[in-house]
């Protein structure tokens, strides 16, 4: 599994314990649901590495993914 933005794979770099272990990020953030929202797995979440998560958020309304992938291009 590997992160969206970085491409970190954790397979690839701790074999067989990396396997599925990926962090998830909730792209609506939970001050925009209102009421009963059901999430929508495939556009409201994606798989991101610790360290893109940290970039992600580190902002109070977060990063768009895109926005840090243009980020990281840029460099
Ligand atoms: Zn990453």
């Amino acid at each position: 599994m590997q992160c969206t933005i970085c491409k970190f794979d954790f397979e690839k770099v701790y074999g067989s314990i990396g396997k599925n272990k990926i962090n998830v990020h909730r792209t609506k953030p939970l001050s925009e649901i209102k009421g009963n929202y059901i999430i929508d797995p495939i556009n409201d979440l994606v798989h991101v590495c610790p360290n893109s998560h940290f970039y992600v958020r580190s902002k109070s309304a977060p990063y768009m993914i895109e926005e840090i992938k243009g980020m990281m291009n840029r460099n």
